[in-house]
């Protein structure tokens, strides 16, 4: 499984849609200050999910979507799509090449999509999880992500410990099982109280 492209159309300083394609090795983004390489960055955060524009380096949501320049005029949308090989079927969905997409709109509108079909963001971090490549993941380490690490409470260093070890999947599907119950122990108090006042 390995990143394959990049498409950003309207994010940040990409008014123009801008392909990326990512080689087998190392891949090095360079270029003079202010031109865009840490915005490359932040689009693989964002189309997977990240829902903290602060830490996209923005204050509101519209911020991501291209603001205009004295010659070219803003955008009303910013899309990224993001490719993954996944030959080697890491990822457990049937398709050897897998898209995650992410669209917004000025006016609050947003969406995903998994090779072009609308989804949840909990598909996608469903589909991600244990992979190190979540938005959460270590896939992308940033500036002050090491210090971050390794100055975070045990509980949070241990969550990039179960990641890599595949705990995460788990600890997420037991969370969701917990919710689950609730909710049916729930409709059970609810049929019970319609059952009495029935009787
Ligand atoms: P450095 O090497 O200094 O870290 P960089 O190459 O990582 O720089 P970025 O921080 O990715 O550069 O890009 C900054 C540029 O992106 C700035 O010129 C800023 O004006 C532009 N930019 C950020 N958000 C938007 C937006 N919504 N619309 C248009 N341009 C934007």
């Amino acid at each position: 499984m390995h990143l394959k492209r990049l498409e950003l159309k309207g994010f940040k300083s990409f008014p123009t849609k801008t392909e990326i394609n990512f080689n087998e090795g190392i891949t090095a983004i360079v270029g003079p200050n202010g031109s865009g390489k840490s915005n490359i960055s932040d689009a693989v955060r964002w189309v997977l999910g990240e829902q903290s524009i602060k830490s996209l380096r923005g204050d509101k949501l519209e911020d991501v979507i291209f603001a205009g320049t004295v010659d070219k005029k803003p955008m009303n949308y910013c899309e990224v799509a993001l490719t993954i090989d996944n030959s080697d079927e890491k990822l457990n969905i049937d398709f050897s090449e897998v898209t995650i997409k992410r669209r917004a709109y000025r006016n609050g509108e947003s969406g995903f999509f998994l090779n072009d079909k609308a989804c949840r963001l909990k598909d996608i971090k469903e589909l991600l999880l244990d992979t190190g490549i979540g938005k959460d993941g270590y896939s992308i380490i940033e500036q002050g992500k090491v210090d971050e690490i390794l100055s975070n409470n045990p509980a949070n260093r241990r969550k990039v410990f179960d990641e890599a070890c595949g705990i995460s999947k788990y600890r997420y599907k037991k969370l969701e099982a917990e919710k689950n119950l609730k909710n049916t122990k729930e409709n059970l108090e609810r049929i019970e109280d319609v059952y009495i006042e029935i009787e």
